[in-house]
């Protein structure tokens, strides 16, 4: 059958029942944004070099066999107090106004939303970063982003950071893939290590797509393309470097790299396209796998009920006869032999 049948069918069967599911997570610097987010305003408000700032924060980690993104975390807190400007909640978000995001970005998940519905598909977008929560939630696409998962800060009862609450990164971040997929949104919830049968998950597996730049991806991006679903590497538009997604991509780690550039006109917006028609042509076969599924088990309780019936007729009464008859008419007629 040519692709185009396959999709309309999709759009057909899809359109008008409760929606099925797919989410997208993406990474957060050099993803959407074109450098990290505390380097457009919050490094330079405390009047030192953004190149000065890491090298001290990443020889901090180095020094003390630290997480790096505990390392910058502290750095944060002492320059704060350094400086005299306390860190709190509503000034990282003022900030995050501030943060610069790649071409098309802005206008990327109303589109993907707009032509994933037509095709009677739900998208929900999650960021799952190592920079600094409350920077995404300040920034212009907050509202389209079902949950933020990224390293933030415990405040003081007088809101200023005091003590890093979570910190994301390499394999943390695949913690935020099973949440997802299993429903348990919150940080906290242990029941994300639980078994979970894939027709009660949240979203399956195998319609999520993750959206990374760089190693701290790696573990998310192997995770989803192994669990069936598709993994896409991007690279800054402006300077070109395809490096890390040529490395990406030979060691198997994605289903696609393109630049950074969110446009409908894009080449990832195509791609995008092109992982809904599929998911929406998967959802379909569940669907009609599962009707099948339903009528073949119905198939079987009747005619275990009907063997009863027959086998062991005589040691029934006649009330337990009519009880079995009358549960053997109830199975509607999908459930009749053939
Ligand atoms: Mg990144």
């Amino acid at each position: 059958m040519e692709k185009d049948t396959v999709i309309q069918e999709a759009i057909d069967f899809n359109v008008g029942k409760k929606m099925p599911k797919m989410a997208i997570c993406y990474d957060f610097d050099r993803t959407l944004s074109p450098d990290d987010m505390q380097t457009f305003t919050l490094i330079p408000s405390f009047g030192v070099d953004k190149n000065v700032f890491w090298h001290e924060s990443d020889t901090l980690a180095e020094e003390n066999l630290m997480d790096n993104n505990l390392a910058w975390m502290y750095e944060l807190i002492k320059y704060s107090k350094f400086k005299g400007k306390s860190l709190r909640r509503e000034y990282f978000k003022q900030i995050g106004a501030d943060v610069q995001l790649y071409p098309g970005v802005e206008t990327w998940f109303d589109n993907i939303n707009a032509y994933a519905r037509e095709r009677g598909i739900e998208v929900e977008h999650y960021i799952i970063s190592s920079g600094l929560k409350e920077i995404i939630e300040g920034s212009r696409i907050a509202p389209y982003i079902t949950r933020v998962y990224a390293s933030s800060y415990l405040y003081s009862a007088d809101g200023i950071a005091e003590w890093p609450a979570q910190v994301v990164n390499y394999t943390t971040k695949t913690q935020f893939i099973f949440r997802i997929a299993k429903g348990y949104l919150e940080e906290y919830d242990a029941r994300v290590n639980d078994s979970m049968p894939h027709d009660v998950r949240n979203v399956d597996y195998e319609n999520i797509v993750y959206i990374g730049d760089s190693a701290t991806d790696i573990p998310c991006m192997t995770l989803v393309k192994q669990k069936g679903g598709y993994s896409i590497g991007v690279y800054d538009p402006v300077s070109n470097n395809k490096k890390k997604v040529y490395q990406l991509f030979s060691d198997g780690r994605l289903n696609f790299y393109a630049p950074a550039n969110y446009s409908e006109e894009s080449p990832i917006f195509d791609y995008m396209k092109n992982v809904i028609d599929e998911i929406a042509a998967k959802e379909k076969q569940k669907s009609e796998q599962k009707k099948l599924g339903t009528t073949a088990e119905k198939f079987k309780k009747r005619a275990t009920l009907e063997k009863i019936l027959e086998s062991a007729s005589e040691n029934l009464s006649e009330e337990e006869r009519a009880i079995v008859r009358n549960m053997i008419d109830h199975i509607d007629d999908c459930g009749k032999k053939d």
